[in-house]
């Protein structure tokens, strides 16, 4: 194990000398914020020992090299939306906020990339690109708080996965401070590169264990002529959830194909004080989908009505955009309202493994006493479920919890899952992942943090334990 240093009066004023004294922060009010991301369980907040946001990579390599020289941990930090605990301090030390490093570099029209700085927000980037006449197609539920940078960080997935891929398929090229302190490009402009290693893949995805990320190549695409969103409400989720491959192998290739239980329903139209269509007994499916023509748009979307009702949909509707997606968005809000305290699981499976998953958490639910609502990207086979505490003790949520989780992953281990789909291992996932992933894996990971992290500087706690 690790001794970390800590952040003394004289290393304060060292990092005063690489960024403005206004931009180094150590009192424990307006570090706050910096204490916790949004994972809401008390447990899982810890202050850091000093704030810094720096404006430039030359910066914050500066801010690296003193790191390794007193050997103090740096948590890098965009938005602080994660779901993982990942950009919390837990090991003490500096949390590094992207925050000021929110600008477009350029948006080069004719090789259809934008270059951005990490803590541009994620809807930022998409409207930039939008009034440029493309799209930039991540779009995580999170997009109008979380920062690019993270996306990067955690590789994001969302809204428009089915079709367009998660963050990784978004990314050509990254600036990274390396955690020796160094400045260097890791891919760029090319759309294809076979030079050695990806490190590139490497470090997306890393949730800020191995590299600093300060500059993104993002990848742009032609902005849709035509877009549509349809409900289909089912009267159960097995139906509901059949229908995904069915759309798939008609030919179509949907945005996405979205899925809510009926709990969860029930708990957006509680929080958003609006009717929801079938919420009673309705299992939905909302599936976008793009046209070249109007009239290209109007075949599919006739032939997933056919589809849909063929299947035993209650009814297929033609989707007010605004009004589903701020049902399917609000499902984190309307449980965190529910019950402060949740725990959000990520968990994905091969997508005919969804129905199977869900029937068994219910069952597991049910036998530890907890609610839990399911919600999330049918079309990619990552379930969101959200387990409650309400008004459960303290001492029971801490001994049933772990319980729960225990059993759940057995089972989504079974039919050949993973512990997260897209919010990442964090410091939440930890003991989940020195359980179930396997030995060897782990073990080639630690590798690869020893060799790009001697000091264990960057981030640590995060993702597995050091031995
Ligand atoms: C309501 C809600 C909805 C959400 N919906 C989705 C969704 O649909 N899909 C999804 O994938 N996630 C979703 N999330 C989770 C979260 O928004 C994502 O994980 C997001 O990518 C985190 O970005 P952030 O800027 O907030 O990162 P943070 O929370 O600040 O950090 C997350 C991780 O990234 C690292 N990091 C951040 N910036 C950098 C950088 N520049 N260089 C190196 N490391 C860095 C941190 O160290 C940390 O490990 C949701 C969260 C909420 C609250």
């Amino acid at each position: 194990m690790t001794e970390y240093k800590t952040v003394t009066p004289e290393i304060l004023d060292k990092l005063t000398k690489i960024v403005d004294s206004k931009y180094v922060i150590n009192d424990s009010e307006r570090m706050e914020p910096y204490s916790h991301d949004e994972h809401t369980d008390p447990k899982y907040i810890k202050y850091p020992e000093a704030v810094v946001m720096p404006a430039t990579a030359e910066e914050i390599a500066a801010i690296v090299k003193l790191a390794n020289q007193e050997n103090i941990p740096i948590v890098p930090r965009g938005a602080g939306t994660g779901l993982a605990s990942a950009a919390v301090p837990f090991k003490g030390g500096i949390v590094l906020s992207l925050e000021r490093m929110n600008q477009i570099l350029e948006i080069d029209e004719q090789n259809m990339i934008m270059v951005v700085q990490p803590g541009m927000t994620t809807g930022d980037v998409q409207k930039a690109a939008n009034e440029k006449g493309f799209l930039y197609a991540g779009d995580p539920c999170s997009a109008d708080s979380s920062s690019i940078g993270g996306n990067v960080a955690t590789n994001a997935g969302g809204n428009k996965a089915v079709k367009y891929g998660t963050t990784r398929q978004q990314v050509l090229g990254v600036e990274i401070v390396t955690a020796q302190g160094d400045i260097i490009t890791l891919g760029g402009k090319c759309k294809k590169n076979s030079t050695g290693y990806s490190l590139l893949n490497l470090i997306i995805g890393s949730e800020g264990t191995l590299g600093i990320i300060t500059k993104i190549y993002l990848k742009l695409v032609a902005l849709p002529k035509n877009v549509m969103d349809l409900l289909a409400v089912f009267p159960d989720l097995k139906t509901a959830i059949d229908i995904v491959p069915k759309i798939m192998s008609a030919g179509i290739t949907p945005v996405c194909v979205e899925f809510m239980d009926n709990q969860a329903i029930r708990c957006c139209e509680e929080f958003l004080r609006e009717k929801l269509p079938h919420s009673d007994n309705g299992f939905y499916i909302i599936v976008s989908v793009e046209g070249d023509s109007e009239e290209n748009l109007e075949d599919q979307c006739c032939t997933i009505d056919e589809l849909c009702s063929e299947n035993g949909a209650l009814t297929v509707l033609v989707a007010d955009p605004v009004k589903i997606w701020k049902a399917r968005k609000s499902f984190a809000e309307a449980d965190r309202a529910k019950s402060l305290v949740y725990s959000a699981e990520d968990l994905v499976v091969p997508m005919d493994q969804i129905p199977y998953t869900i029937e068994k958490i219910a069952e597991l639910g049910a036998k530890y006493g907890f609610t839990i609502h399911c919600a999330g990207h049918a079309g990619d086979g990552n379930i969101h479920a959200n387990i409650l505490k309400e008004t459960m003790s303290d001492a029971d949520w801490s001994a049933k919890l772990p319980a729960l989780q225990n059993e759940i992953y057995e089972i989504v281990y079974s039919v050949g899952g993973k512990l997260s789909g897209e919010h990442g291992i964090g410091y939440k996932r930890v003991p989940l992942m020195e359980k179930f992933c396997d030995p060897a894996e782990l073990d080639m990971m630690r590798a690869i943090k020893q060799a790009l992290d001697p000091n264990l500087i960057l981030n640590p706690g995060k993702i597995f334990e050091y031995k």
